[in-house]
């Protein structure tokens, strides 16, 4: 992994409903080294690392500097990176770093990758560059990396949806102005 998978890390948590175990793990699925041993105990352990998360993504969405700061350096004080190097876990040499202690909880480290993915998102890209989806039923953030800025929507899905009711709404408004100029016709 590196820090745009970390960001990832962080956005995924960010999104993610917690309302269960499955929950998690399905938010941690790209990880099987997290996902698979994850339990109730990091899913309590990472609640409020997601709040945490998106307290720092409502300041950087606000344009409020020192929100971002706050929210973000008690992340990061709270869930300190203890890097290990691992040579890898199975037989053959895969080396890799963790960002704890392998052989602490999954929440630990997720935890420490997503305030440090953040973190680094952050200096990256800026905060400017994050944003709360545009569909009116969604609570997710998102990053844009597009050249023109133009991302509105957490995922194609928000997107399709909005644009689709968008589109209802156009004709139904046009075919009940067309019924009313027609009733006019026949008034006259
Ligand atoms: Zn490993
Ligand atoms: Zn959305």
């Amino acid at each position: 992994m590196d820090n745009a998978d970390y960001l990832d890390v962080a956005l995924r948590l960010t999104n993610a409903t917690l309302t269960d175990v499955d929950a998690l793990r399905a938010a941690l699925h790209d990880e099987p080294w997290w996902s698979s041993r994850a339990g109730e105990r990091d899913l309590e352990a990472l609640r409020p690392v997601a709040d945490g998360l998106r307290h720092a993504l409502a300041a950087a969405v606000a344009a409020d500097t020192d929100g971002v700061r706050h929210a973000v350096n008690a992340l990061l004080a709270e869930h300190p990176l203890r890097p290990r190097l691992s040579a890898g876990h199975m037989g053959e040499a895969n080396w890799h770093i963790h960002m704890a202690d392998p052989g602490e909880s999954p929440a630990t480290e997720v935890a420490a990758a997503a305030a440090w993915g953040l973190a680094h998102g952050i200096v990256h890209f800026g905060p400017s560059r994050f944003g709360h989806c545009g569909a009116a039923d969604c609570d997710n953030y998102y990053l844009d990396t597009s050249t023109n800025r133009a991302k509105r929507f957490c995922s194609p899905r928000c997107a399709n949806r909005v644009h689709v009711a968008a589109f209802r709404s156009r004709q139904s408004s046009s075919s009940r102005s067309s019924g009313e100029a027609g009733e006019g016709a026949r008034r006259s």
